[in-house]
């Protein structure tokens, strides 16, 4: 799968060097530079399970996604050579092998990494991912997300990532709590609640971060500040559960008022239906929105008439498939819920979702990106020819950070907020940070992702150079 080129982005590639060409698209199936470096060797004994249909993804990197618009930014910001390559590359990249006796009684060995890209406003902060396309490449590119996205809501962290190379959907839970421990006993030493606090992200949740909290809480004394995205009974915070999906919600609301659409009227197609996706969804039903597509890993199915994203999300949490709910919807092909009619879009599975060959086939005004990286830059090229308003990851999913920050502040307190008040203080900052983003995109004329980009590294660069670093 590869992106058609313009000549004009040809020229762009072949220039590559001269800053005056700007930066070419990235183009889908070319490895990238960090491809492939320092990936560890899969776990590849786990069972197998039936194979199923899966929407068609981008072969560019999630890697080359992130530099794609760093470039952009990095020249309209005018950043000397010299200076961008500091903010281009990571500040730790730590890789371990993590050995688990599972209960086939041999040893697997699975491959974690933990990423620190750039702690210049504060500590480093950033999800754990357990999928089994995890590799380096991808952690790099999702820790360096995570610096600009803590800088564009402007809460006083830096980007991380991390992530095990596992398949916790053929794991027992006590094989996962297991791998959870034991990569907390790896990376343990470059973490801490003033070093670098991990949260959960896709493949992990609540139950994973306690099982961390407590292994790092058995080498340094109970430090409920060390992970965020706890449960409730572990000094979590009230609406952290919800929060990126809440985050998602505001800023739709933010950016439907720009297109005069009335959100109480949209008309949205998630897909993927799990933490993220699965409260998106909720919480645009209580505006009046009604869903219209929806899927997960395993299919896809469609209705104009609706389906009750409440009762969906009461069938995904008993173990039940989006394929499988009972709600009078049509089961589709996963590739065709791109091509759904609908006034919102909210891509929130995985990386690359959204590209060349499927960009343009979709029918809605607006993408609001729950992902991360969920759109490819051709895509993004595709979608703002067709009037497509992207309201980018950097900003639409922020809102789980910045709960975290909520918690992080709380435990170091040992105080905690009421839900309304998380939600009301999550509310300001989605709404200001959309503002200054839109304010930006406004008076340099361009959509919201150059803008947002350019806004969070001008904050990044400014503290780093304030603090002596560059
Ligand atoms: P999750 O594991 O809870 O859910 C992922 C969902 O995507 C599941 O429904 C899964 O079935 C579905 N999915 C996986 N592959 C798919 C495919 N090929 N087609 C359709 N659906 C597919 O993960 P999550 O925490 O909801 O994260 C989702 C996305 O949001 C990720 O990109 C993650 O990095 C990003 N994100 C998450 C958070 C957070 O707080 N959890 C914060 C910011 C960004």
């Amino acid at each position: 799968m590869r992106d058609e080129v313009t000549e004009e982005q040809a020229e762009a590639q072949e220039g590559e060097d001269d800053a005056a060409d700007g930066p070419a698209v990235p183009q889908e199936g070319e490895a990238g530079e960090h491809s492939g470096a320092g990936h560890g060797e899969p776990d590849k004994s786990a069972k197998q399970t039936e194979e199923e249909p899966k929407p068609s993804r981008a072969e560019v990197s999630n890697y080359e996604i992130v530099e794609h618009w760093f470039k952009i930014a990095a020249e309209r910001l005018e950043l000397p050579d010299d200076v961008a390559a500091v903010f281009r590359s990571s500040y730790r990249e730590v890789q371990v092998q993590i050995p688990v006796r599972l209960s086939d009684d041999k040893i697997h060995v699975f491959s974690g990494y933990r990423v620190q890209h750039n702690g210049a406003r504060g500590p480093y902060k950033g999800g754990i991912r357990f999928h089994p396309e995890v590799d380096l490449d991808e952690v790099r590119a999702l820790a360096e997300l995570m610096t600009w996205k803590t800088a564009i809501v402007n809460i006083p962290y830096g980007g991380a990532k991390g992530g095990v190379n596992c398949d916790p959907s053929k794991l027992e839970t006590k094989e996962v709590q297991s791998i959870a421990r034991s990569f907390m006993d790896k990376i343990e030493k470059v973490l801490g609640p003033q070093r670098d606090i991990p949260a959960p992200d896709v493949g992990t949740n609540a139950q994973v971060m306690a099982w961390l909290m407590d292994e790092y809480g058995k080498l340094h004394g109970h430090t409920p500040a060390s992970v965020t995205g706890k449960p409730i009974a572990l000094e979590g915070s009230y609406g952290r559960e919800a929060a990126t999906g809440r985050g998602v919600v505001q800023v739709f609301t933010e950016a439907a008022s720009e297109i005069d659409l009335d959100p109480g009227d949209a008309t949205f197609v998630m897909q993927g239906f799990g933490n993220v996706g699965g409260w998106a969804a909720r919480l645009m039903q209580e505006l009046g929105a009604k869903m219209v597509g929806v899927a997960d890993a395993h299919g896809a199915v469609a209705s104009k008439e609706g389906i009750d994203a409440e009762k969906l999300a009461a069938h995904v949490r008993d173990g039940g498939k989006v394929s499988e709910f009972d709600s009078g919807a049509d089961e589709i092909s996963p590739d065709d819920l791109v091509a759904l009619e609908c006034d919102v879009f909210i891509p929130a599975a995985l990386g690359g979702m959204l590209h060349a060959d499927n960009a343009d086939r979709m029918q809605c005004r607006m993408v609001v990106e729950g992902a991360n990286s969920p759109t490819t830059p051709r895509a993004d090229e595709i979608l703002n020819d067709k009037g497509v308003r992207i309201v980018p990851d950097v900003l639409a999913n922020a809102g789980g950070v910045v709960v975290s920050y909520f918690e992080w502040v709380q435990n170091l307190q040992h105080f905690r907020w009421s839900e309304d008040e998380v939600n009301e203080k999550l509310g300001e900052i989605m709404r200001r940070a959309f503002r200054q983003v839109a304010e930006r995109a406004e008076e340099n004329g361009t959509p919201m992702r150059p803008a947002a980009y350019e806004l969070g590294i001008e904050r990044v660069v400014e503290a780093a150079s304030t603090r002596g670093y560059i």
